[in-house]
Order: C-alpha cells, then structure tokens, then sequence
C-alpha cells in the first residue's frame, strides 16, 4: 500500500478512537504536490483535496475533476476578488471567505454559473496583522451580511490560529463563536493539532504534511 494511504489511515484511526469518522471531513491539503503524488489517496476513494492558490488548482484538478464528480476541491488560501470568478468555477468550497467585497464578487460568480459553494467564513482569531480574516467582534455583523444579504450557504467559520503554541485557547473561543452562531460546521485543525480540534468540535480537519510529506 502507498505511504499516502498508509498516513492517511493512520490519522483516520486516530479520529475514531475519539469520534465517529463520519463525522469529520478530512481535507487533504494537496498544494505544491503535483497530482502524480496524490494519485494513490484519489484511487484509494478518498473525495475532499484542498488547495491555496486558484491557478495552481486550475491546472492540476480541471482534467480530473471533468471526469471524476465526486471530487471535492477546497479552497483554503487567501482569495483576491479578482480571482473570485475562477474560483466559483473550480471549487467547492471556499474557507477564506474574509470581505465583503469577496462576497459581494463570490454572490455574482456563483450566480451567473448557476453553482451553489460551500463557505467558511475566516477569522483572525488572534488580530494578526500579517493574516487575513474577520476580527473575532465583527464575525456576527459579517456572517449576516453574507447569509442574509448574499445569501450564502455559509456552513461555518474556519481559522488559522497563531502560532504561540496556544491553539486549544483559540480553538475554544472559536468554537464557542461557531456554537453562539448557531453553526454546525467548523474548520480548524491541522497537521500538527487535529485531534485537539476535534475536542473542540472541528468538522473539518486540513491536513497537509501528515499525509502528503513536508513541503519543499
Ligand atoms: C497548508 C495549510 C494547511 C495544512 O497544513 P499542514 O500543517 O501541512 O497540515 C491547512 N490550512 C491552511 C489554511 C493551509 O494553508
């Protein structure tokens, strides 16, 4: 069996010992990768890829994705509005939904092509200048606008907590976010702290490195 399947079971046996696999969604995060490397976990059935860059998931899942419908393609990297249309088109989800001027653009592409995305609205949980996303006291006034004015199908919040080795304190505040919203999905957890996401109620789990290998 492939080394990508191999860590991909491993972290899906890691899941069950704490939660009904099925409840979850791992996301494999492809990005860098070319599609020669995750040939064995698409073979291997599994659905859900993401990716951070809108020309970089063109080229690699336009082909694959035309002849495989049950592929789902996860945009989690910072979207420029002007790459909005493109990316209604080869996405399925988009995590990095972080403006109104994305929405306003993410509302009219969808539209026009008649395509209903999935959307995670993200949160600077720590108020980082250097990362994108809704400081944490306006998440409620954002998250109506998109659903109410846009309507959107906004399933839940994502976020990329700082890296000060205080994940599970960021993970709660934005849980209880999610929960005071009444959300049913979450996006957070990575490589390094998935299962402490799920404690906190994490639907989602990104996951790069752990499956695919580092990043060069
Ligand atoms: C790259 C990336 C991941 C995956 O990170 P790993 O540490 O490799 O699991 C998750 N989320 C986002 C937003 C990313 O950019």
């Amino acid at each position: 069996m492939s080394i990508i399947v191999e860590r991909f079971n491993k972290i899906k046996s890691n899941i069950e010992k704490v939660s009904s696999y099925t409840s979850r969604t791992i996301i494999a995060v492809s990005k860098t990768f070319s599609l020669d490397h995750i040939m064995p976990l698409i073979d291997y059935g599994h659905m859900h890829y993401g990716e951070n860059k809108v020309q970089e998931a063109e080229v690699k899942w336009s082909q694959i994705k035309s002849k495989n419908k049950d592929l789902k393609l996860h945009m989690i990297g910072k979207l420029q509005s002007n790459k909005a249309k493109k990316a209604v088109q080869i996405f399925d989800y988009i995590h990095s939904l972080d403006s109104q001027k994305l929405a306003d653009v993410l509302a009219n592409s969808q539209e026009n092509i008649n395509k209903s995305i999935k959307y995670f609205i993200q949160v600077n949980l720590g108020n980082e200048i250097q990362k994108s996303g809704i400081p944490y006291n306006e998440v409620d006034a954002f998250y109506n606008y998109c659903v109410k004015e846009k309507n959107l199908n906004v399933l839940g919040l994502m976020a990329i907590p700082p890296n000060d080795n205080k994940s599970e304190e960021y993970f709660k505040s934005i849980s209880e976010l999610n929960a005071s919203l009444g959300l049913k999905n979450l996006s957070i957890g990575m490589s390094s702290d998935y299962m402490e996401a799920i404690n906190y109620k994490s639907t989602h789990l990104r996951i790069g490195s752990s499956i695919f290998g580092e990043r060069s």
